[in-house]
C-alpha cells in the first residue's frame, strides 16, 4: 500500500478540487445565462491548482533558494499582467486571435515543461515518461508555431489566402512522419538531441500545415489548436506526475476537439476538407455581384415596416460584431416592443466568427435569453414572421447552401429568412461574406437592401421609429 503524509493527501485533494472546479466551470459555459460564474469557477481552481503545486514543491525543498521564488513570482506577474492587459484590450471581433495566442503560449508552456524533463534527467527516462515527455514536445511546438500563422493571419500580419508549399500535403506528411521516427528514437535511446530534433521538426510542421489554409478557416484551425494545446498540457500532466495539468488538459483536449466536429458540421464541411481544400481565399468578382438591380431600404422605410409588424425576427452576423451594434439592436427592440411588436432573434450557430459569438454580443447588450432562438427553432418560425432584419449577416442567410450542388457552402445548414413576408438586409454593400459568394436573397422581390454601417442603421431606424 502507498503510504502518503498529511501534506500529499491534502495536495492531491486540492488537485481534486481544481478538477471538479474546472468540469463544474465548464458546464457553466455551455450557456450564456452561467458562463461568467463558469469562468470563475474554473478560474478559481486554477487558482487552487497553482496554490497547491507551490506547496508541493516547498513541501519537497524544491523552493528553497530565493531564485527559484523570484522566479515564479516573474512569472505570475508577468504572464498575469500580460493576460489581464490583453483580455481587457481586445475588441470583440478581434477574440479568435486572442484565444490563437493563448492556445500558442499553451503549448509552448507545455514543451517547455517537457524540455525541462529532458533537460533535468541523465538517467534513461522510463519508457511511458519519454512517450509522454516526447508527445508533450511535439504536440506542444506544433501548436506553438500553428497558432502563431493562425494568429498572424487573422490580424492581418500576413495574408489570408492560402499559401502553397513545396510539395503540398505530401511535404507535411514527410516532416510529420520524419518527427514520429525522430521522437521514437529518442524514446528508445534517450537522446536528448533527438528530443530536440523531433521538437524542431514539430516547430517547422506547426508552419507548413497551417500557412496552406485560408484565413476564413483560421477559427476552426485555432479550435482543433485549442484541443492539441490541451492534449500537450495533459502529455505534460503525466511526465511530472501533476494531476491537475492531466484532467484541465484533458478537458481542453476534448472540449477543444467536440467543438472543432461542431463547427465542421454547422459548416457542412468535414475536418480533411477544411484542412486541405484551401477554402476561403476566393472571393466573387464585381462581375458575379451587384449587376443586378436590388430594391433599397431608407431608415424612415425599415421604420415604417418595423413598427407596422407584429412578428420581427432579428438575424445578427459577423457585421453586427464588426459594427458593435448590439446596444443599437436592443435600443431598436425595445422602441418596437413599446409599441406592441413581438421581436426574437434567430441565432445561427456560425454567425460571426467564433461560435456563441452573437450569443455574447447580445447578452452584453442585456437581450433577454429567451429571446434568443436557435436554427430549429427559428426555421419554422420564417414563415409565420412578418419582417426579417438581417443584421450584418451573409452567409448564414444565402439560400444557395440549399439550392446550387456547387457552392462552397452547398449543404450548411441556413437560415430560411426568405419564407417571411419581408426581408430587410443591413449591410453596407453587395460585398460576399465570409465565403466570398454572391447572395441571391438581396435580389428577390421581398428583399430591401438597406445599405449603411450597421451601427448608423439602426440608430436611424431608432429615431424614425420614434418620429412615427
Ligand atoms: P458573413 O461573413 O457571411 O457576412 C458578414 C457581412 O457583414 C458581410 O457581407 C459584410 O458586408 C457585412 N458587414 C461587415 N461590416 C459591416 C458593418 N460595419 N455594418 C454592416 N454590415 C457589415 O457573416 P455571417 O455571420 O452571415 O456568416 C459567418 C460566416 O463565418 C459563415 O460563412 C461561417 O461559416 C463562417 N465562420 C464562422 C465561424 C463561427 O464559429 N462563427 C467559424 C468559422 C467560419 P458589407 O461589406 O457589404 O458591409
Amino acid at each position: 500500500m502507498i503510504e502518503l503524509t498529511f501534506t500529499e493527501v491534502i495536495i492531491a485533494l486540492a488537485y481534486l478540487a481544481a478538477g471538479i472546479l474546472f468540469i463544474v466551470g465548464l458546464k457553466g459555459l455551455t450557456s450564456p445565462r452561467t458562463a461568467r460564474k463558469g469562468n470563475r469557477m474554473a478560474a478559481v481552481g486554477m487558482l487552487v491548482a497553482i496554490v497547491a503545486t507551490i506547496v508541493f514543491l516547498v513541501a519537497v525543498e524544491e523552493l528553497s533558494s530565493t531564485t527559484a521564488w523570484a522566479i515564479i513570482a516573474a512569472g505570475i506577474v508577468v504572464g498575469g499582467a500580460i493576460g489581464a492587459f490583453l483580455a481587457l484590450r481586445v475588441q470583440m471581433v478581434d477574440m479568435p486571435q486572442l484565444v490563437a495566442a493563448f492556445n500558442g503560449f499553451g503549448g509552448g508552456a507545455s514543451a517547455l515543461v517537457a524540455s525541462a524533463v529532458v533537460v533535468g534527467t541523465d538517467a534513461l527516462l522510463p519508457t511511458e515518461i519519454g512517450v509522454t515527455t516526447a508527445l508533450s514536445l511535439a504536440i506542444g511546438a506544433v501548436t506553438l508555431t500553428g497558432s502563431m500563422i493562425a494568429y498572424a493571419k487573422l490580424q492581418g500580419l500576413i495574408g489570408g489566402k492560402p499559401v502553397a508549399i513545396p510539395g503540398g500535403p505530401a511535404t507535411n506528411a514527410v516532416i510529420a512522419g520524419l518527427m514520429l521516427i525522430v521522437a521514437v528514437f529518442a524514446v528508445v535511446t534517450n537522446s536528448p538531441a533527438a528530443y530536440w530534433g523531433a521538437t524542431a521538426l514539430a516547430l517547422v510542421l506547426g508552419v507548413t500545415a497551417v500557412l496552406p489554409i485560408g484565413g476564413a478557416d483560421m477559427p476552426v484551425v485555432i479550435s482543433l489548436l485549442n484541443s492539441f494545446s490541451g492534449l500537450a498540457a495533459a502529455m505534460a500532466g503525466f511526465t511530472i506526475e501533476n494531476q491537475a495539468l492531466i484532467i484541465g488538459g484533458a478537458l481542453v483536449g476534448a472540449a477543444g476537439m467536440i467543438l472543432t466536429l461542431d463547427m465542421s458540421v454547422a459548416m457542412n464541411r468535414s475536418i480533411a476538407n477544411i484542412l486541405f481544400s484551401g477554402f476561403g481565399g476566393t472571393v466573387a468578382s464585381d462581375e458575379e455581384i451587384g449587376t443586378k438591380p436590388v430594391k433599397r431600404a431608407t431608415a424612415e422605410d425599415a421604420a415604417i415596416a418595423l413598427s407596422y409588424a407584429q412578428n420581427v425576427m432579428v438575424v445578427p452576423g459577423y457585421g453586427l460584431a464588426v459594427a458593435q451594434a448590439q446596444h443599437a439592436v436592443k435600443e431598436l427592440a425595445t422602441a418596437l416592443e413599446k409599441r406592441g411588436v413581438n421581436v426574437e432573434y434567430a441565432i445561427h450557430p456560425v454567425a460571426g466568427r467564433m461560435p456563441g459569438h452573437m450569443n455574447v454580443l447580445l447578452a452584453e447588450a442585456d437581450v433577454p435569453y429567451d429571446k434568443l432562438l436557435d436554427l430549429d427553432q427559428s426555421n419554422p418560425k420564417f414563415g409565420h414572421t412578418d419582417v426579417v432584419l438581417v443584421i450584418g449577416a451573409n452567409d448564414v442567410i444565402n439560400p444557395v447552401a440549399h439550392t446550387d450542388e456547387n457552392s462552397p457552402i452547398y449543404g450548411m445548414p441556413v437560415l430560411d429568412v426568405e419564407d417571411a413576408a419581408t426581408v430587410i438586409v443591413v449591410k453596407r454593400s453587395l460585398s460576399p461574406g465570409f465565403a466570398g459568394i454572391d447572395n441571391p436573397l438581396f435580389y428577390q422581390d421581398g428583399t430591401m437592401m438597406f445599405f449603411s454601417d450597421a451601427k448608423k442603421a439602426l440608430e436611424d431606424t431608432v429615431k424614425a421609429v420614434n418620429e412615427l
